[in-house]
């Protein structure tokens, strides 16, 4: 029998690439590659890259050469690029790095198994020639659903994307619509949902308690500074079934926090007829057995609405979490950013969050030298900043992006001012998400536990306002003895200390609405006063029962946050 072809999938950038490079480890696994996890075990080594700034890209050539050389020593036969800077540049990429054996687009996903075959047999797939992808779609957001032949990755699109197969769907799109995969009868465990005939297709590449899922892709904004639309393509909506679905199926597996991850999650059901489907839509996802934890990303401060705010400050299993990107706060940077508000205004929004969740995270991202920025804009941001209480804030010092409008500006910085204003700026954030940090100690918090170091114990995780990757986590001390920690339980800690972003805190009780616990009946996690049939379980000895939560989402007391600079702005 002759041996499996083995591929590994290497994810740069954000949440939205690992979302994509699940849908592709699925397709290539129901095609009978074996993924493994070690590029130097796989025939072709397939590296998803980011192309958002020049810092990404650099990372993502640097792993592509990375991977180039493992042809040399081990198993390793082909390396190919995916992902936005393999779209974005396409056979320009091919040309400027014969170190990649192929460069795939979006439009090869579907058949990434016949195109890494190809690669692998030692032919050759023409690269594509980039495109605009924002042409690839109706103008008119009401009639994208019915658009054929679309490429969207994470969406979960079947095979037959260009066909444009009808496809049925109350809540959806009608005939002609984009063609979303069902699961075949026979795919092996890890694959598909138990049951459910329009199963996502995708396959977990770790096995962490937190997942993302895609709620649309693209963007319709037309921001200044950024490439992303022309990559992406214009604003699409996954229909509701297919976000659900793919949440119980991401539950079966075990997650137990979502993230929704889309370019502009605020523009969710404009394209479906109802711009307030997200309202509608996370308490669905939030009643989802196993699902503990839902938290919305990449919020547009332009678009935000009282009934998206009410959702996410009132929600069980909803956190208060606003990821608003507001790139800046003085109002003259912001026109030319194409963008909107004002030091004030943003100040305002961020009272009415806080007036019905005190204990909201927020982070953001922000832009500094943009050109034209003067001395006095950047102290209108410092002055925004140093009253924001931002959990989490990235800072970017502004770069030219091939392609757009602010490339063509004539007033720009010299890089020396630029980054003397990034250092200014990054110094600040630094120390004012300390700070906020602090605030948050002697309150509780709802802990997710991530992870237990074998080797020190030490038990980490994150608290309601900290997302994964981009902010800060919990450490959690006195870890050993009542309760037996691992990934995937839910804890009440009382914030105790900082370290930075991060904070330290002492757990108080474990979280029996989560399976994991509540599943273990071996006295470990029972100490004193509370019994079997608890709600929760306590720590023995801890006064203030009233801590306790066995409700997912129930609000907790404290959040903190990092430096952010993993962050993309968008
Ligand atoms: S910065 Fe964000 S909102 Fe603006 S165009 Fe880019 S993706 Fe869209």
């Amino acid at each position: 029998m002759p041996e499996p072809r083995t591929v590994a999938l290497v994810t740069l950038g954000c949440a939205r690439n690992e979302v994509d490079s699940e849908e592709l480890a699925g397709r290539l696994a129901a095609d009978g590659w074996q993924l493994v996890d070690d590029a130097s075990e796989a025939d072709v080594a397939v590296v998803n890259t980011c192309g958002f700034v020049d810092a990404a890209k650099k990372d993502s050539v640097d792993a592509l050469l990375e991977a180039n050389d493992l042809k040399a020593h081990g198993r390793t036969q082909a390396v190919v690029a995916v992902g936005c800077m393999a779209e974005r540049y396409g056979k320009d990429l091919a040309e400027a790095l014969p170190e990649a054996d192929g460069v795939l687009g979006f439009d090869d996903y579907a058949d990434i198994s016949d195109r890494l075959q190809t690669i692998l047999s030692g032919g050759v797939h023409a690269p594509h020639t980039p495109r605009d992808r924002r042409k690839l779609l109706p103008i008119s957001p009401a009639e994208r659903q019915t658009a054929a032949g679309v490429a969207l990755p994470g969406h979960g699109q079947g095979t037959d994307a260009a066909s444009g197969a009808a496809n049925g769907d109350a809540e959806g799109a009608g005939d002609g619509a984009l063609d979303f995969a069902e699961a075949p009868a026979d795919l092996p465990d890890g694959l598909a949902p138990a049951s459910g005939p329009r199963a996502p297709l995708r396959r977990r590449l770790d096995s962490g308690p937190v997942a993302s899922v895609k709620l649309a892709s693209g963007c319709d904004r037309r921001c200044t500074f950024c490439a992303i639309p022309s990559f992406r393509g214009s604003f699409i909506s996954r229909r509701p079934s297919d976000v659900l679905g793919e949440t119980r199926w991401l539950a079966e597996q075990g997650v137990r926090e979502v993230m929704l991850v889309s370019e502009n999650n605020t523009s969710y059901g404009k394209d479906l007829g109802d711009i307030r489907l997200l309202e509608t839509l996370l308490p669905e996802l939030a009643a989802v057995d196993g699902i503990a934890r839902v938290r919305v990303s990449y919020l547009q401060p332009a678009e935000m609405r009282p009934g998206l705010i009410d959702v996410l400050t009132s929600t069980p299993g909803v956190v208060p979490y606003f990821d608003l990107s507001f790139q800046h706060s003085a109002p003259g940077v912001l026109r030319a950013m194409r963008r909107f508000g004002d030091t004030d205004r943003f100040l305002d929004l961020l009272d009415t969050i806080r007036g019905k969740a005190p204990e909201a995270g927020v982070r953001s991202n922000f832009i500094v030298g943009f050109p034209g920025e003067t001395e006095d804009d950047l102290a209108e941001l410092e002055r925004f900043l140093t009253s924001a209480r931002l959990d989490a804030i990235g800072v970017f010092g502004y770069s030219d992006e091939e392609g757009t409008e602010a490339a063509t500006y004539e007033n720009k910085l010299d890089d020396d001012v630029v980054a003397a204003r990034l250092a200014r700026v990054s110094r600040l954030a630094e120390e004012l998400t300390a700070q906020r940090a602090e605030e948050r100690v002697g309150s509780t918090v709802r802990v997710l536990v991530e992870a237990v170091d074998e080797e020190t114990g030490e038990v980490t995780g994150r608290a309601d306002h900290q997302a994964p990757e981009t902010d800060g986590q919990v450490v959690l001390t006195d870890a050993g003895g009542w309760w037996e920690p691992a990934p995937g339980m839910f804890v009440t800690a009382r914030v105790t200390g900082t370290e930075g972003v991060d904070l330290i805190a002492e757990p108080l009780a474990v979280d029996e609405a989560d399976p994991d616990a509540a599943g273990r009946d071996d006295g470990r996690n029972e100490p004193g006063a509370a019994g079997r049939g608890a709600a929760a379980t306590v720590r023995g000895g801890v006064p203030g029962g009233a801590l306790l939560t066995s409700v997912p989402g129930a609000p907790a007391g404290a959040d903190g946050a990092p430096e952010g600079a993993e962050a993309v702005a968008r």
